[in-house]
């Protein structure tokens, strides 16, 4: 069965990531340092390497790929909720290299940014934390009632 609470809608950024910044790092701090604990993430541009994760769910362990090519960011889109108090950004994106081929997965530390631009839409009304799921291993929200 599905869950939804309702949010309401907050602040809103947009904003660049400099050359040679971590993707998921430079995202994760501009949610820090604005006190962002619910939100939703946007971003396109370019990177020199990507470091994409995908869940084995039999493994129950990410598994990395490594791209060490140019790369453009076709599309990221991504949540972020909190997990141990601190902001969470859950992101996805898709790569394409030269010829247009693509490369998805789950975004991890170790993607290099030539040059990206991102839109941040904040949310309010809700506190929603990653726990440990132990049906599936991974860190899920936590939708108890009354958060
Ligand atoms: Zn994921």
């Amino acid at each position: 069965m599905s869950e939804a609470r309702r949010v309401k809608p907050g602040r809103i950024f947009m904003g660049k990531v400099s050359r040679g910044g971590d993707l998921l790092g430079e995202i994760t701090d501009v949610c820090t340092r604005e006190r962002i604990q619910l939100g939703r993430v946007e971003a396109i541009g370019a990177v020199t390497r990507a470091c994409l994760g995908v869940y084995h769910q039999q493994a129950r362990e990410y598994r990395r790929n490594m791209i060490n090519e140019p790369l453009e960011i076709v599309s990221l889109l991504g949540n972020i909720s909190t997990k141990e108090g601190q902001p969470f950004v859950h992101a996805h994106v898709l790569f394409s290299d030269i010829k247009g081929t693509t490369y998805g997965g789950h975004l991890v530390p170790g993607t290099e940014v030539f040059a990206c631009e991102f839109v941040i839409e904040t949310f309010e009304g809700l506190e929603l934390s990653r726990e440990y799921d132990k049906e599936t291993g991974l860190h899920l929200w936590d939708m108890k009632e009354g958060s």
